[in-house]
């Protein structure tokens, strides 16, 4: 199986795509923490996104369909794969498509605008493995310190409210129009984020059998 999840940043693609990849046994592939692994170890990838990230804006295409065409032909993507964070615009689904990358299903994730302000300001992520946490919603197990791996959460530069309004700005200019790219294709299902991570769960499972 390969999915896409489409939303908005802050809609909670991560956490779900963690779940159907414990559920389906496929690896999440997130071009976000890619890019900040490469940012964070200091590579020639990393030094080259790091401006673009920390303003909120898109990478520029050529880099990130790179990564991604990189990374899904490593052995483990052979069996299936859920894509977080790519595609981010319409050049890049087209490069997926000329590369040959059959999609299965593509599930958005829908929560409008005010509740993604909330939801990222309280966001924390693991910069060691990953993981996404939020101070209310999906709180750590001891604060500050990641379920998976022990690491101390931190607040991502680009969740800060200046940068998170930019970002939602560049995702209704620039990736919203993947809706009807693939509602084209009649390969969209749309989930409407929850309060509750575990609903949102609930219905992306079902999402995924429909
Ligand atoms: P979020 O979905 O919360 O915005 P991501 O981790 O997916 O976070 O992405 C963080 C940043 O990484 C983006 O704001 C952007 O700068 C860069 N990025 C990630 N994926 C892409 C992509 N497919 N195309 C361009 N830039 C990307
Ligand atoms: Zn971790």
């Amino acid at each position: 199986m390969n999915l896409i999840l489409l939303g908005a940043p802050g809609a909670g693609k991560g956490t779900q795509a963690e779940v159907i990849c414990d559920h389906l046994h496929i690896p999440a592939v997130s071009t976000g923490n890619i890019l900040r692994e490469a940012m964070k170890n200091g590579t020639a990838l990393g030094v080259k996104a790091k401006s673009f990230v920390d303003a909120g804006q898109l990478v520029p295409d050529q880099i990130v369909i790179e990564i991604i065409q990189e990374r899904l032909a490593q052995p483990d993507c052979a069996s299936g794969f859920i894509l977080d964070g790519f595609p981010r615009t319409v050049p890049q689904a087209e490069a997926l498509d000329q590369i040959g990358v059959r999609i299965d299903k593509v599930i958005e994730i829908y929560v409008p605008d005010e509740k993604i302000e909330q939801r990222l300001s309280g966001r924390r992520v693991c910069p060691d493995c990953g993981a996404s946490y939020h101070v209310d919603y999906k709180p750590t197990a001891t604060e500050g310190v990641c379920d998976k791996c022990g690491a101390a959460v931190v607040q991502r530069k680009d969740d800060h409210p200046d940068t998170i309004r930019d970002r939602l700005r560049v995702y209704h200019e620039q990736t919203e129009p993947l809706k009807d790219y693939y509602l084209k294709t009649g390969k969209l299902v749309t989930v409407e984020g929850q309060e509750e991570v575990s609903d949102t769960t609930r219905l992306t499972l079902q999402a995924l059998e429909a």
